[in-house]
């Protein structure tokens, strides 16, 4: 009943970004979805363009209150990068920035974060 890449599709993910999982409460109207990156993957510093590993990754809640005609709640892992050349520190953008439209951030103060516990092997390649 459930089909991931519609989600996907609807959403604009593209690789490295995927849903992880998904609820579903007809009662409710709600969906709940899951979007991260596999971890271990590098990404390049938009400074530099040192590729470095996720040291920490931020969570954050969207809101869509007409997603297939239920209220949608997305949860995403936002991969966090120290770049070891220059210090600098940035995000993945989330995936439908600029263009899907409809969702909105919940978490407007202090997104939480947590360490990341698994390290990516070979970053520079
Ligand atoms: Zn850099």
């Amino acid at each position: 009943m459930i089909q991931p890449q519609i989600f996907s599709a609807t959403l604009g993910l593209v690789d490295p970004w995927r849903i992880t999982a998904i609820s579903f409460s007809n009662s409710e109207k709600r969906i709940d979805i899951t979007v991260e990156t596999q971890w271990g993957e590098s990404a390049p510093c938009p400074h530099c363009g040192e590729s470095s590993c996720p040291d920490a990754v931020q969570l954050e809640t969207w809101l869509h209150r007409n997603f297939f005609d239920h209220i949608a709640y997305i949860h995403i892992r936002i991969p966090r990068f120290s770049c070891p050349r220059c210090a600098d520190t940035h995000h993945l953008s989330v995936p439908w920035e600029g263009g899907y439209s409809g969702l909105v951030r919940l978490d407007d103060h202090a997104p939480a974060m947590q360490q990341a516990t698994k390290s990516c092997a070979n970053p520079g390649s």
